[in-house]
């Protein structure tokens, strides 16, 4: 097939499209993106960011992980498996001169992913960085194959490496991009593209620091990519593709009746990806906010169903409670201390230790002499708590979970709390805040419940009405 170029004059804003690594699991996946963005070209000129394959970093990070524990070749046999898997998509599926490159560009790339376990199992020091570059292996080769796709398919791609583009500090696996930087970077980059009537192809999650360290935006960072890039390029909307048909009313993995929210403000999504709906990095709608750019999440797999649209003017829903998200792996730390009482200068203290070692708070309650917050990173746990003593008594308390209610109106409709807590009333709830954000009610639980409440609550806030009959439900669901 061949190149159907747009000339430049008719380029309009872009939209980015991010296909996550279901979307791009095997070869029926990878056709179905290719279908999708030559319909989106029909729009829009398309900007492509794509996730590794599905498992693709998983594997990676293993065999990061084992080097480190001093076994470079420990994970060989589910390289040399993921790498196969990348090599079928392309003799399936691109021209036979782009798959021979595909093929030597896999081969070295197995050289050089032996070469860094060795070093990684040999240099404790140099662990972390070397994992990132590990990992970023993943949306190098899938940014490659689903190029070549693309061009088989009459989509005039073009690979670009993001760490061109997405400028970052040097935090190792979780870096924080440089915004101005990444700007200029990637408008330098893409924009050209564009202009020549090209789809640039992106690899999303990996960035690099400013000397040209690989980093990486943290587990399911892609979202965050695309995020970046449409902000940067003042892109006309983000399309988030996954497995699942949007945004859905709680986690689909637990809630067999969740089902897709057509609309949410971006108050709504930020707070439902901060506390653990997985679809959305927590990190992915700061950038769309503050360029007023909706984004949609939608299923690469059901592409007829409409999705989530997710932009500035949140509706509220009757009843307020859009969804439930919640998060496990959560520690809470107890600080009491009489010398709170009264005193100033006491939380700043407090505070500054958590900053000191670079560790997010999540939730915060006070009482007049307690403060009860909750981490969700537990590594400078130790040297923190060991800090805090010297401020008053401290308890820690893993192995819990925050669960979070969502609804725009939720602080101005009487009866929410009353009733999630009349439907969670024989579980111990710690750490009730409301309020903090106009669009939250968040408590903590203990992780082996959380499951429970989430679906308790689901069954009271969504599929019963206020008498307390079940509703009808839709034919179709969100989760597929
Ligand atoms: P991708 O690889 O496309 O980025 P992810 O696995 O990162 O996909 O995110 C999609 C998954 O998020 C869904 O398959 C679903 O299991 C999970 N998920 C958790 N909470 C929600 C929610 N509230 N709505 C939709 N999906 C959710
Ligand atoms: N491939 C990365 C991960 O698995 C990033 C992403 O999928 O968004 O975390
Ligand atoms: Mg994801």
């Amino acid at each position: 097939m061949s190149e159907s170029r747009e000339p430049a004059a008719r380029r309009a804003q872009p939209t980015v499209l991010k296909f996550g690594g279901t979307s791009v699991a095997d070869a029926a996946a990878c056709e179905r993106v290719a279908a999708l963005v030559r319909q989106a070209q029909l729009s829009a000129p398309p900007v492509v960011v794509v996730s590794a394959l599905a498992g693709a970093t998983d594997a990676l990070l293993a065999a990061a992980d084992t080097a480190a524990r001093g076994d470079p070749g420990g994970r060989a046999g589910s390289l040399d498996a993921l790498l196969d898997r990348h090599a079928e998509i392309a003799r399936r599926l691109c021209l036979p001169e782009a798959t021979a490159a595909l093929l030597a560009e896999f081969a070295r790339a197995r050289r050089e992913l032996a070469e860094l376990l060795e070093a990684a199992a040999r240099a404790p020091k140099r662990r972390p960085a070397l994992r990132d570059e590990i990992a970023s292996y993943g949306e190098r080769l899938s940014a490659a194959l689903l190029t070549a796709v693309l061009v088989r398919a009459g989509v005039p791609a073009r690979c670009v490496d993001a760490r061109r583009c997405v400028v970052t500090d040097d935090t190792q696996g979780r870096a924080t991009p440089l915004v101005t930087a990444t700007e200029e970077r990637t408008r330098a980059e893409l924009l050209p593209l564009l202009e020549g009537g090209f789809v640039p192809v992106l690899g999303g999650y990996i960035a690099a620091t400013r000397a040209g360290v690989t980093t990486t935006l943290g587990r399911g960072g892609s979202d965050y990519t695309a995020a970046l890039l449409g902000a940067a390029l003042e892109a006309r909307e983000i399309e988030i593709w996954t497995d699942v048909s949007g945004v859905l009313t709680a986690d689909p993995r637990l809630v067999r009746h969740a089902r897709t929210i057509p609309s949410l403000s971006y108050a709504e999504a930020a707070e439902l990806a901060y506390f653990g709906a997985k679809v959305l990095h927590p990190n992915t709608i700061q950038p769309a906010l503050e360029r007023g750019i909706p984004v949609r999440i939608r299923n690469s797999h059901a592409p007829e169903d409409p999705g989530t649209q997710v932009t500035a003017h949140g509706e509220v829903r009757p009843g307020a409670v859009k969804a439930i998200a919640h998060k496990t792996g959560v520690t809470v730390l107890q600080i009491s201390s009489a010398r709170m009482l009264g005193a100033y200068g006491f939380l700043r203290a407090l505070f500054e230790a958590f900053e000191r070692h670079q560790t997010v708070v999540d939730v915060v309650t006070t009482s007049e002499v307690s403060v009860s917050l909750t981490v969700d990173d537990p590594r400078a746990l130790p040297d923190i708590t060991a800090e805090l003593r010297g401020l008053g008594t401290v308890a820690v308390e893993p192995g819990r979970a925050i669960v979070c209610v969502v609804g725009e109106g939720l602080r101005t409709t009487p009866g929410i709390a009353a009733r999630v807590f009349a439907t969670v009333s024989d579980i111990n709830v710690a750490l009730i805040s409301q309020g903090a954000s106009r669009v939250n009610l968040t408590f903590v639980v203990d992780e082996a419940q959380v499951a429970d409440v989430v679906r308790r609550l689901h069954e009271a806030l969504f599929e019963r009405d206020p008498a307390g009959r079940r509703v009808a439900f839709p034919a179709k669901e969100g989760a597929r």
